[in-house]
C-alpha cells in the first residue's frame, strides 16, 4: 500500500508539490480552507480531507505550505491543530517561509508531544515546484532530516542541512536578506555605469569577473540584455515577486530586532522594496528594482523614511 502524506496549504506552491508526490505514487490527504484549491487537488488525484486532523489521519508525514507565521500557529497549535491531532511519531515538515520565533515555538510544541518536526523552507518558486526542483533548507535533528529525505527528494533537487530545528528558516532569511541587498547593489552599479556613459557590455563582463561580482548581478542581472532567461529580459515577469522580497526583508528585520542584530543595509533595502511595491510593482519580479534605481520610468531619489 502506498505511504500516505498529509498536505496542508494547497496554494501556488503547495499544489504543484502535491502533484509531484502523487506522481511518485504517494497517497496524499490534502487540506486547505479554499474550495477552489481543494477542487484542484482533487482533480490531481489527492484525497480531500475535511479538517487538519483528517489530513493527518494515517499519514506517516504531514507537510505544510502556508502563507505566514500566523497561519502556521493556527494549523499547528490550535485546539484541533496538528500537534494535538497527529499520531505520535508522525514527521511534520513545515515548508512555509515564516519568522524564526514561530518556527521554534511550533518545533518545541511538536517535540513536547513526541512528534518529529523539521522546518524546510524552499528556494525556487512555482516553476521549480512544478518540476520537483525546489531547494530545501532544513532545520531539525539529523535523524529527522534523513527520515524526511525520500519525501523531500520527490519535490526538490537540493536538500541542504542547516542545523537544529529553526535553522532552515533562519538560514533562508539570512540568505534572502543578503539577496535583497545585493540585487539593489547590482542595480545601482549598472545604472551608475549607464549614467557615466560606460560601455555596459564591457562593464558587466569586467565586474562579473572582478571583486564587485555578486550572484544577483552574475546570474539574475537586473538590467535586460545581459543574460537569457532571466526576468529582466522577459519584461520583469516573475520569477520571485517584489512582494515576496518585501516579505522576506520584513522577516529579516523581525529577526534582527529579536536578537539586537545591526542590519542597517537590510533596513534600507526593505524601505526601497516597500516603496517599489507600494508604487504598483508588488507583482513585478524583484529585479525590477532597477527601474526604481535610476530607470527612466521612476523618480529617484525618494525619501525612504522607514517602511
Ligand atoms: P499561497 O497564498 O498561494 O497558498 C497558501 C495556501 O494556504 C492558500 O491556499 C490558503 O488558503 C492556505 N491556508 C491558509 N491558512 C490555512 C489554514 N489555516 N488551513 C489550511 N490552509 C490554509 O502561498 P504560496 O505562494 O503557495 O506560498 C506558500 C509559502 O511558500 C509562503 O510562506 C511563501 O513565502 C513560500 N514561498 C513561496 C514562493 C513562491 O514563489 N510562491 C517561493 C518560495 C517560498
Amino acid at each position: 500500500m502506498a505511504e500516505t502524506i498529509g498536505f496542508i496549504g494547497l496554494g501556488n506552491m503547495g499544489l504543484p508539490m502535491v502533484e509531484q508526490l502523487l506522481k511518485a505514487e504517494y497517497a496524499v490527504r490534502a487540506f486547505d480552507l479554499s474550495e477552489p484549491a481543494l477542487k484542484q487537488a482533487d482533480a490531481a488525484g489527492a484525497t480531500i480531507a475535511d479538517s487538519i486532523a483528517d489530513a493527518a489521519r494515517g499519514a506517516t508525514t504531514v507537510v505544510t505550505m502556508l502563507p505566514a507565521g500566523q497561519h502556521v500557529r493556527t494549523v499547528y497549535l490550535s485546539d484541533d491543530g496538528l500537534i494535538s491531532s497527529a499520531a505520535p511519531g508522525t514527521l511534520l515538515i513545515d515548508s512555509s517561509t515564516i519568522d524564526v520565533e514561530t518556527s521554534r515555538a511550533v518545533g518545541t510544541a511538536a517535540s513536547n508531544s513526541r512528534l518529529e518536526m523539521i522546518d524546510a523552507p524552499v528556494t525556487g518558486g512555482v516553476m521549480a515546484a512544478r518540476v520537483g526542483k525546489l531547494n530545501f533548507i532544513v532545520g531539525g535533528t539529523e535523524e529527522a532530516f534523513e527520515r524526511a529525505r525520500p519525501v523531500l527528494d520527490v519535490m526538490g533537487q537540493k536538500l541542504l542541512y542547516a542545523g537544529p530545528q529553526g535553522s532552515g528558516i533562519g538560514v533562508k532569511i539570512c540568505n534572502n536578506m543578503s539577496l535583497g541587498i545585493s540585487m539593489i547593489a547590482a542595480a545601482e552599479t549598472l545604472m551608475m555605469a549607464k549614467r557615466l556613459g560606460l560601455d555596459l557590455e564591457r562593464t558587466f563582463e569586467i565586474i562579473t569577473n572582478a571583486s564587485g561580482q555578486n550572484w544577483a548581478l552574475s546570474n539574475y542581472c537586473p538590467l535586460p540584455g545581459f543574460l537569457e532567461g532571466v526576468p529582466s529580459t522577459n519584461g520583469y515577469k516573475p520569477g520571485f515577486t517584489a512582494e515576496m522580497m518585501r516579505k522576506d526583508l520584513r522577516l529579516s528585520q523581525d529577526a534582527a530586532r529579536s536578537v539586537d542584530a545591526c542590519t542597517p543595509l537590510a533596513a534600507h533595502a526593505l524601505s526601497i522594496f516597500s516603496h517599489f511595491c507600494d508604487s504598483g510593482d508588488s507583482q513585478t519580479d524583484y529585479s525590477g528594482i532597477s527601474k526604481l534605481i535610476g530607470g527612466d520610468a521612476w523618480d529617484y531619489p525618494f525619501d525612504p523614511g522607514g517602511e
